[in-house]
């Protein structure tokens, strides 16, 4: 289902290890400032996969810029390292707006991008970001990141309910850093070591099904007949499992959920 999704995220992958050289006439990164990350992420004028970088940083925080310098200058960092990569300047950009901000903080998210020397094209929300490589029509795309959980409901491919709740990635790290008595780096470092999932998931199955309790207050009576995972903290193996069984709604996730967004923003740019 999610073929065309999973082929540009893995194009995606190799290019961060090894950047595409050959010239593009025109080059569209995506800009994803995230609670737990920012990622860089560079289309060619076909839309491929060029480049890509991400940094774990601490600049965001439920959707909000906290720390506006901290951001314009990881931003500045990354372009500039893939440009050195790339040997081309990036000019054009897109960012994204999390569920329900739009207004609130759109402004700095914008400032941020143009701070760090891009000019800003598009700045979608980003569930419609998302969509623009998982092409839905009709479902729940569920966006469980670093400080927050997202619930875009669609219609006819549009986004007619947004929603965003301040459970993520961080609440797992600190349930495990209760459990295994490790500091929150290292219980951040543990949790995204795949080797450690199956282990990891009775233990994390608790704050899992809290999400699912957060997606089942807002799909309900809402005709949704499917959930779409994205965001990082979806790269859990068998955290989709658990989300289907707790909302009883059939539920997919593409094979690395944590590159969609920042891809399909860079769609849109
Ligand atoms: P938000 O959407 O809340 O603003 P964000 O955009 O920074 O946050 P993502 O980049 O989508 O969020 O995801 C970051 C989260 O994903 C972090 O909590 C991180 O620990 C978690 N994560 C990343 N890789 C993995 C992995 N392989 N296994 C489990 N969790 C992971």
């Amino acid at each position: 289902m999610f073929e065309a999704c999973d082929r540009l995220v893995r194009e995606f992958e190799v290019v961060i290890e090894r950047p595409v050289k050959e010239p593009s006439a025109v080059y569209y990164t995506g800009v994803d400032l995230g609670t737990a990350c920012v990622v860089l992420a560079v289309l060619d004028e076909h839309f491929r996969p060029v480049a890509g970088a991400f940094r774990y940083a601490d600049v965001v925080r439920d959707g909000m810029v906290v720390d506006y310098i901290g951001a314009i200058r990881i931003v500045r960092e990354l372009k500039e390292e893939l440009e050195e990569k790339l040997g081309a300047e990036l000019i054009y950009a897109a960012a994204a707006i999390p569920p329900g901000t739009d207004g609130l903080d759109s402004g700095a998210i914008k400032n941020v991008v143009q701070g760090a020397g891009f000019e800003i094209t598009a700045l979608p929300d980003e569930p419609t970001a998302a969509n623009a490589v998982l092409n839905i029509k009709n479902g729940a795309v569920v966006d469980i990141g670093g400080g927050t959980t997202g619930i875009s409901i669609l219609k006819d491919g549009k986004v007619v309910y947004v929603a965003d709740e301040p459970t993520g990635g961080t609440h797992f790290s600190l349930v495990i850093s209760g459990a295994y008595k490790m500091d929150f780096s290292e219980a951040e470092r543990y949790k995204r070591d795949e080797a450690n999932h199956a282990e990891l998931l009775p233990v994390l199955k608790p704050v899992i099904e809290k999400v699912a309790s957060i997606i089942n207050r807002h799909v309900a009576g809402r005709d949704v007949d499917g959930i779409y995972l994205v965001g990082g903290t979806c790269c859990l193996n068998g955290i989709e499992d658990i989300i289907q069984k707790k909302t009883g709604i059939p539920t997919y996730k593409p094979q690395n959920p944590m590159f969609v967004t920042p891809l399909g923003i860079a769609r849109t740019c």
